[in-house]
């Protein structure tokens, strides 16, 4: 189970990731963000250790969205791929070839949700970023 790899790309396939290990977080993400970036309510992100993950094919496009985060995108297919921080390589639930092997562990930046979307799960919500 630890040695599991993971494997995601993008809609046109020009970029190829693959993950090792079991994901330390599985999370819906509310921020506004990632509202702007999906042009939708939440991402849902699969946080690796950035050791865990690499890049197996194509060249991903980084866009720094805020002082300590760079989010990463296929500049052909404009896929929405990953997030990348000081300790972490999260690679979004949407573009992973076998999503259904990850169950979602916790919410966080709820004070963003928006009012369309009824969270009425007993996952563990965090108001901003979770504690980790
Ligand atoms: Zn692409
Ligand atoms: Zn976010």
């Amino acid at each position: 189970m630890n040695n599991q790899t993971h494997t995601a790309q993008c809609m046109c396939g020009n970029i190829k990731l693959e993950a090792t290990g079991p994901a330390n977080y599985v999370e819906y993400c509310h921020c506004k963000t990632c509202q702007q970036s999906a042009g939708s309510s939440y991402i849902i992100w699969v946080i690796f250790d950035k050791e865990n993950v690499k890049i197996t094919s194509g060249d991903l496009s980084l866009y720094q969205s805020s002082e300590a985060l760079k989010r990463g995108f296929c500049n052909n297919c404009g896929a929405t791929m990953t997030v990348h921080s000081a300790r972490h390589f999260d690679i979004a639930l949407g573009v992973m070839d076998k999503p259904d092997e990850f169950d979602i562990t916790q919410h966080i930046w709820t004070k963003r949700v928006l009012k369309c979307i009824k969270l009425n799960d007993d996952l563990p919500k965090y108001e901003e970023s979770a504690p980790n």
